[in-house]
């Protein structure tokens, strides 16, 4: 469903996103992952319309959609700092990214909004009386409000405890199951890449240095980096 196609972005002297090409299936858990400033932040930009290409092409369901504006491109997406509209509440803020569903359906789609992410009743809460993991995932239910066709998470469980990491992951495969949408997820978290992703991609220095499944990538690290950064927790 995504295509990237030779992906450059430099600024001044540091190339950091490096001649990226990748392919990103419909229903996929893409993992994107590698050590700090190596470039992941940058490419999911690119794909979300926040950042230029200085060369490349990208495709979402074979469409082209460099050029086109951010919010037109059918991308949902949650950064590392998750912004709510401070004025409105809980269900404010998620109604808002309802626009295109049918007035009618808009209560029982909120309704299983908040079921995701478990903050049933907070509905009426400002963000500014919300913790920052009940934030984290009003932001995470706002993305999946607008029924994007791919959804980019730049370490969207950061700042959620074990427990609501893992149920955050098991309602996001849920909605997949149910949508076919697909998601590209940057995360610093090797066992999460493991586990969570279908298909992992490996970066260093701007450039994707190894994609596969977990399996592969784990048992046939294409060189020592990958080995490396994969390798047992020690
Ligand atoms: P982290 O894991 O720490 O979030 P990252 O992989 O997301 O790192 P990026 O934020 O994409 O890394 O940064 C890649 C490189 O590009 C870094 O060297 C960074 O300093 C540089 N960079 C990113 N944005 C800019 C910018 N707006 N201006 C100049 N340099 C930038
Ligand atoms: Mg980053």
């Amino acid at each position: 469903i995504l295509s990237l196609r030779r992906l450059s972005r430099r600024f001044g002297g540091t190339l950091a996103v490096d001649d990226v090409s990748l392919d990103i299936a419909a229903g996929e858990i893409h993992g994107l992952i590698g050590p700090s400033g190596c470039g992941k932040s940058t490419l999911l930009r690119m794909i979300a319309g926040f950042e230029n290409l200085d060369a490349g092409e990208i495709r979402l369901s074979d469409e082209r959609i460099d050029g086109i504006a951010p919010e037109r491109r059918g991308i949902g997406i949650v950064f590392q700092d998750y912004a709510l509209f401070p004025h409105m509440t809980v269900a404010g803020n998620l109604q808002f990214a309802m626009k295109a569903t049918p007035r009618s359906e808009r209560p029982a789609r909120l309704a299983s909004l908040l079921a995701m992410v478990k903050l049933e009743g907070l509905e009426q809460r400002f963000p500014d009386q919300l913790s920052g993991g009940q934030q984290q995932r009003v932001a995470l239910a706002r993305t999946f409000a607008a029924a994007p066709r791919l959804v980019l998470l730049d370490e969207p469980f950061s700042n959620l405890d074990a427990e609501l990491r893992e149920t955050a992951r098991d309602e996001i495969r849920g909605v997949l199951k149910a949508t076919g949408l697909s998601i590209l997820l940057v995360t610093h978290d090797r066992e999460e890449a493991l586990t969570f992703c279908d298909r992992i991609s490996v970066m260093k220095d701007g450039r994707i240095r190894q994609t596969g499944t977990p399996t592969l990538v784990y048992d046939r690290p294409i060189d020592a980096f990958v080995a490396g950064f994969l390798g047992p927790v020690t």
